[in-house]
């Protein structure tokens, strides 16, 4: 499903945040990407989320090199994605009910369908009680957990997670971590970027070390 090929990603000047990073994940993998901060996971996720090209390599997605894409097709590639990313934020004057709807409001999904599949993402994240509420009244974990509703509202075969667990505590930080494992066990290629591998046991691990792979 996804094929690193001796990628290296430069930001300028002089950057290195990968150097010849190779791998294949399968359909249906739960792979951790774990390393210590600066070690290049967010800039992986990146490059597979098509938001950064690589300046090496290439990455290809279900086949496509996603690096050579032109900017027109990229939305679409992305819409089969639920992104869990950084800089990703919540709407705060929205409900909740309202931020899972977006994603699929842009899409020009119909409204009574949108509603049942909104309604579906937030019962498996354990928010159905909370759709009225806005995210400020939510805890840390909560709010977590409202982004991967927003992320799988559209049903992606691939998720990508950009430290979902961060400055959450242990208990809530598993609590996030089993939700990830269940959408896994439903078929979705699971990807999560995590300074805490212990989080997600089991899973395949892949560690970067100032932008290369441990050996
Ligand atoms: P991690 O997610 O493991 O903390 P990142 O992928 O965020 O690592 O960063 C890898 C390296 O690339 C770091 O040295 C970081 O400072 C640098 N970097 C990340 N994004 C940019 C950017 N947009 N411009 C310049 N340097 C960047």
């Amino acid at each position: 499903m996804i094929r690193f090929d001796q990628v290296g990603k430069r930001y300028p000047p002089d950057i290195d945040a990968l150097t010849e990073v190779g791998f294949d994940i399968a359909a249906g993998e739960r792979v951790v990407i774990s390393g210590h901060s600066g070690a290049g996971k967010s800039t992986l996720l990146k490059l597979i989320a098509a938001i950064e090209r690589p300046t090496r390599g290439s990455v290809l997605l279900g086949g496509q090199n996603i690096g050579a894409l032109p900017r027109s097709a990229l939305p679409f590639v992305r819409r089969k994605m639920g992104l869990v990313l950084q800089d990703q934020k919540l709407l705060f004057d929205r409900s909740v009910f309202d931020n899972v709807m977006l994603p699929l409001a842009i899409t020009g999904f119909p409204p009574k369908e949108a509603a049942l599949r909104v309604r579906a993402a937030l019962d498996k994240v354990g928010l159905a009680r909370r759709e009225k509420a806005l995210p400020i009244a939510l805890s840390g974990g909560e709010q977590q957990r409202l982004a991967i509703a927003r992320a799988v509202v559209s049903r992606p075969a691939l998720l990508l997670a950009d430290e979902p667990t961060a400055h959450l505590d242990h208990e809530t930080a598993t609590d996030v971590a089993r939700i990830f494992e269940e959408f896994h066990r439903a078929g979705v290629t699971v990807l999560v970027a995590t300074y805490d591998a212990s989080l997600f046991p089991g899973a395949r691990r892949i560690e970067l070390v100032h932008g290369r792979l441990s050996s």
